[in-house]
Protein backbone atom coordinates (compact mmCIF):
# COMPACT_ATOMS: atom_id res chain seq x y z
CA UNK A 1 0.00 0.00 0.00
CA UNK A 2 1.52 3.46 -0.64
CA UNK A 3 0.03 6.72 0.73
CA UNK A 4 -0.56 9.33 -1.24
CA UNK A 5 -2.15 12.57 -0.53
CA UNK A 6 -4.81 13.95 -3.49
CA UNK A 7 -6.25 17.52 -3.78
CA UNK A 8 -8.61 16.55 -6.36
CA UNK A 9 -9.35 13.85 -9.49
CA UNK A 10 -11.52 15.26 -12.42
CA UNK A 11 -12.54 14.04 -15.74
CA UNK A 12 -12.66 15.18 -18.13
CA UNK A 13 -10.19 17.82 -18.05
CA UNK A 14 -10.13 19.50 -22.02
CA UNK A 15 -7.70 22.23 -21.08
CA UNK A 16 -4.53 20.63 -19.62
CA UNK A 17 -3.66 18.63 -23.39
CA UNK A 18 -4.74 16.98 -25.67
CA UNK A 19 -8.45 14.91 -25.75
CA UNK A 20 -10.40 14.59 -22.76
CA UNK A 21 -8.23 13.93 -20.05
CA UNK A 22 -8.00 12.51 -16.34
CA UNK A 23 -6.57 15.46 -13.96
CA UNK A 24 -5.57 14.21 -10.55
CA UNK A 25 -3.86 17.00 -8.70
CA UNK A 26 -1.75 16.37 -5.79
CA UNK A 27 -2.06 17.94 -2.13
CA UNK A 28 0.95 19.78 -1.25
CA UNK A 29 3.64 22.26 -2.58
CA UNK A 30 7.04 23.30 -1.09
CA UNK A 31 8.00 25.44 -4.54
CA UNK A 32 5.20 28.08 -3.39
CA UNK A 33 5.67 30.56 -6.68
CA UNK A 34 4.43 33.99 -5.67
CA UNK A 35 1.11 34.78 -7.99
CA UNK A 36 0.25 30.58 -7.59
CA UNK A 37 -3.59 30.10 -8.80
CA UNK A 38 -3.88 26.56 -7.09
CA UNK A 39 -2.73 27.71 -3.35
CA UNK A 40 -5.03 25.76 -1.92
CA UNK A 41 -2.98 22.86 -2.97
CA UNK A 42 0.02 24.32 -0.83
CA UNK A 43 -0.75 22.45 2.59
CA UNK A 44 0.67 19.11 3.21
CA UNK A 45 -1.63 16.63 4.81
CA UNK A 46 -4.87 16.96 3.41
CA UNK A 47 -6.83 14.59 0.86
CA UNK A 48 -4.81 11.47 2.58
CA UNK A 49 -5.55 7.95 0.84
CA UNK A 50 -3.56 5.35 -0.91
CA UNK A 51 -2.43 4.94 -4.79
CA UNK A 52 -4.07 1.66 -4.76
CA UNK A 53 -7.74 4.13 -4.02
CA UNK A 54 -6.66 5.87 -6.98
CA UNK A 55 -6.18 4.12 -9.20
CA UNK A 56 -9.44 2.29 -8.21
CA UNK A 57 -11.22 5.19 -8.30
CA UNK A 58 -10.03 6.32 -12.02
CA UNK A 59 -10.64 2.73 -13.55
CA UNK A 60 -14.27 3.64 -14.07
CA UNK A 61 -13.59 6.50 -16.29
CA UNK A 62 -10.95 4.73 -18.76
CA UNK A 63 -13.32 3.44 -21.53
CA UNK A 64 -13.91 7.54 -22.13
CA UNK A 65 -10.49 8.85 -21.09
CA UNK A 66 -7.79 10.12 -23.60
CA UNK A 67 -4.70 10.66 -21.66
CA UNK A 68 -3.84 11.99 -18.08
CA UNK A 69 -2.54 15.07 -16.71
CA UNK A 70 -1.12 14.89 -13.36
CA UNK A 71 -0.23 18.41 -11.73
CA UNK A 72 -0.93 19.91 -8.32
CA UNK A 73 0.47 20.56 -5.63
CA UNK A 74 4.05 19.08 -6.52
CA UNK A 75 3.73 15.98 -7.88
CA UNK A 76 7.62 15.53 -6.85
CA UNK A 77 7.08 16.32 -3.48
CA UNK A 78 5.68 12.89 -2.96
CA UNK A 79 8.33 10.89 -5.26
CA UNK A 80 7.25 7.33 -4.10
CA UNK A 81 3.65 8.09 -4.28
CA UNK A 82 4.02 9.36 -7.90
CA UNK A 83 6.21 6.53 -9.06
CA UNK A 84 3.28 3.93 -7.85
CA UNK A 85 0.72 6.01 -9.30
CA UNK A 86 2.83 6.53 -12.54
CA UNK A 87 3.56 2.68 -12.21
CA UNK A 88 -0.40 1.65 -11.72
CA UNK A 89 -1.71 3.67 -14.46
CA UNK A 90 0.83 2.41 -17.09
CA UNK A 91 -0.56 -0.89 -15.75
CA UNK A 92 -4.25 -0.24 -16.65
CA UNK A 93 -3.67 2.13 -20.22
CA UNK A 94 -1.42 2.69 -22.76
CA UNK A 95 -2.27 6.74 -23.17
CA UNK A 96 -0.14 9.26 -22.53
CA UNK A 97 0.68 11.06 -19.10
CA UNK A 98 1.81 14.33 -18.88
CA UNK A 99 3.20 15.93 -15.75
CA UNK A 100 3.51 18.91 -14.59
CA UNK A 101 6.72 20.30 -12.09
CA UNK A 102 7.15 23.35 -10.42
CA UNK A 103 11.01 21.80 -10.45
CA UNK A 104 13.52 22.58 -12.95
CA UNK A 105 14.20 19.57 -14.67
CA UNK A 106 17.79 19.11 -14.08
CA UNK A 107 17.10 19.23 -10.35
CA UNK A 108 14.06 16.32 -11.23
CA UNK A 109 17.12 14.00 -12.44
CA UNK A 110 17.35 11.86 -10.02
CA UNK A 111 13.81 11.26 -9.77
CA UNK A 112 13.05 10.57 -13.87
CA UNK A 113 16.10 7.81 -13.49
CA UNK A 114 13.97 6.05 -11.17
CA UNK A 115 10.89 6.28 -12.89
CA UNK A 116 12.20 5.39 -16.72
CA UNK A 117 9.47 5.45 -19.27
CA UNK A 118 6.26 6.56 -17.07
CA UNK A 119 6.22 9.75 -18.23
CA UNK A 120 5.56 11.26 -21.79
CA UNK A 121 5.64 14.56 -21.31
CA UNK A 122 7.04 16.64 -18.10
CA UNK A 123 6.67 20.41 -18.39
CA UNK A 124 9.56 22.03 -15.53
CA UNK A 125 10.05 24.87 -14.01
CA UNK A 126 8.38 27.30 -11.18
CA UNK A 127 5.22 29.82 -12.29
CA UNK A 128 7.37 33.25 -12.91
CA UNK A 129 5.02 36.06 -12.54
CA UNK A 130 7.64 38.36 -14.05
CA UNK A 131 8.29 36.48 -17.34
CA UNK A 132 5.44 36.60 -20.17
CA UNK A 133 2.81 34.87 -20.90
CA UNK A 134 3.30 33.14 -24.81
CA UNK A 135 3.27 29.92 -24.89
CA UNK A 136 1.22 27.36 -24.98
CA UNK A 137 -0.21 25.08 -21.70
CA UNK A 138 2.44 27.08 -19.41
CA UNK A 139 1.92 30.01 -17.03
CA UNK A 140 4.75 32.28 -17.72
CA UNK A 141 7.15 31.39 -20.87
CA UNK A 142 10.03 30.22 -18.32
CA UNK A 143 8.39 26.82 -17.91
CA UNK A 144 9.65 24.21 -20.68
CA UNK A 145 7.96 21.13 -22.30
CA UNK A 146 10.40 18.18 -22.47
CA UNK A 147 9.55 14.94 -24.31
CA UNK A 148 10.26 11.64 -23.09
CA UNK A 149 8.99 9.52 -24.67
CA UNK A 150 8.02 8.18 -28.66
CA UNK A 151 4.11 8.56 -27.30
CA UNK A 152 5.29 11.85 -26.13
CA UNK A 153 7.06 13.19 -28.95
CA UNK A 154 4.22 11.77 -31.03
CA UNK A 155 1.18 12.63 -29.28
CA UNK A 156 2.27 15.97 -27.15
CA UNK A 157 4.56 17.94 -29.44
CA UNK A 158 1.66 20.04 -30.63
CA UNK A 159 2.08 21.88 -26.76
CA UNK A 160 5.33 23.31 -27.46
CA UNK A 161 3.24 26.63 -29.60
CA UNK A 162 2.25 29.79 -29.49
CA UNK A 163 -0.14 30.62 -27.28
CA UNK A 164 -3.67 30.76 -29.04
CA UNK A 165 -7.06 32.31 -28.06
CA UNK A 166 -8.59 29.31 -27.91
CA UNK A 167 -5.87 28.31 -24.73
CA UNK A 168 -7.95 30.65 -23.06
CA UNK A 169 -10.56 28.29 -21.72
CA UNK A 170 -11.18 26.43 -18.67
CA UNK A 171 -12.73 23.40 -17.08
CA UNK A 172 -15.16 24.22 -14.46
CA UNK A 173 -15.85 21.08 -11.97
CA UNK A 174 -18.49 21.37 -8.93
CA UNK A 175 -17.54 18.90 -5.89
CA UNK A 176 -19.81 17.47 -3.64
CA UNK A 177 -19.76 20.49 -1.50
CA UNK A 178 -20.76 22.44 -4.14
CA UNK A 179 -17.55 24.63 -4.43
CA UNK A 180 -16.43 25.29 -7.96
CA UNK A 181 -12.99 24.63 -9.65
CA UNK A 182 -11.53 25.63 -12.26
CA UNK A 183 -8.68 23.95 -14.57
CA UNK A 184 -6.77 25.29 -17.06
CA UNK A 185 -4.07 28.17 -17.67
CA UNK A 186 -5.63 31.57 -17.18
CA UNK A 187 -4.25 34.45 -18.58
CA UNK A 188 -2.60 37.36 -16.74
CA UNK A 189 -5.34 39.08 -14.51
CA UNK A 190 -8.56 36.98 -16.12
CA UNK A 191 -9.32 35.59 -12.05
CA UNK A 192 -9.59 39.37 -11.42
CA UNK A 193 -11.82 40.05 -14.17
CA UNK A 194 -13.89 37.43 -13.35
CA UNK A 195 -14.62 38.55 -9.91
CA UNK A 196 -15.33 41.96 -11.24
CA UNK A 197 -17.63 40.60 -13.84
CA UNK A 198 -19.22 38.40 -11.23
CA UNK A 199 -19.52 41.17 -8.78
CA UNK A 200 -21.45 43.14 -11.53
CA UNK A 201 -24.20 41.15 -11.12
CA UNK A 202 -24.24 40.60 -7.39
CA UNK A 203 -22.22 37.67 -7.18
CA UNK A 204 -19.67 36.79 -4.77
CA UNK A 205 -16.85 34.80 -5.86
CA UNK A 206 -14.33 33.84 -3.47
CA UNK A 207 -11.16 32.30 -4.84
CA UNK A 208 -8.83 29.27 -3.22
CA UNK A 209 -6.09 32.15 -3.82
CA UNK A 210 -7.63 34.90 -1.50
CA UNK A 211 -8.48 32.04 1.19
CA UNK A 212 -4.80 30.93 1.07
CA UNK A 213 -3.53 34.25 1.44
CA UNK A 214 -5.40 34.81 4.37
CA UNK A 215 -4.79 31.88 6.28
CA UNK A 216 -0.76 32.45 5.38
CA UNK A 217 -1.29 36.17 6.94
CA UNK A 218 -2.48 34.24 9.86
CA UNK A 219 1.01 32.01 9.65
CA UNK A 220 3.18 35.21 9.57
CA UNK A 221 1.57 36.34 12.72
CA UNK A 222 2.21 33.38 14.65
S1 LIG B 1 4.87 24.71 -8.30
FE1 LIG B 1 2.78 24.92 -9.10
S2 LIG B 1 1.41 24.59 -7.30
FE2 LIG B 1 3.50 24.94 -6.53
S3 LIG B 1 3.53 27.15 -6.07
FE3 LIG B 1 4.38 26.86 -8.16
S4 LIG B 1 2.61 27.13 -9.53
FE4 LIG B 1 1.79 26.78 -7.46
Amino acid sequence: MTHIAISRIHFPVTTLGPGNRLGIWFQGCSIRCPGCISMDTWAPGKGATTVEEVIAAISAWLPRVEGFTISGGEPFDQPEALFGLLSGIRAISELDILVYSGHPFERLDANLKGMPGLIDALITDPFDMESSHTVAMRGSDNQRLHLLSDLGRDRLYALERPLAADDKMFDLMMDASGEVWLAGIPGRGDFDKLKDHLAGRNHRITTTQNRAISSGRRREND
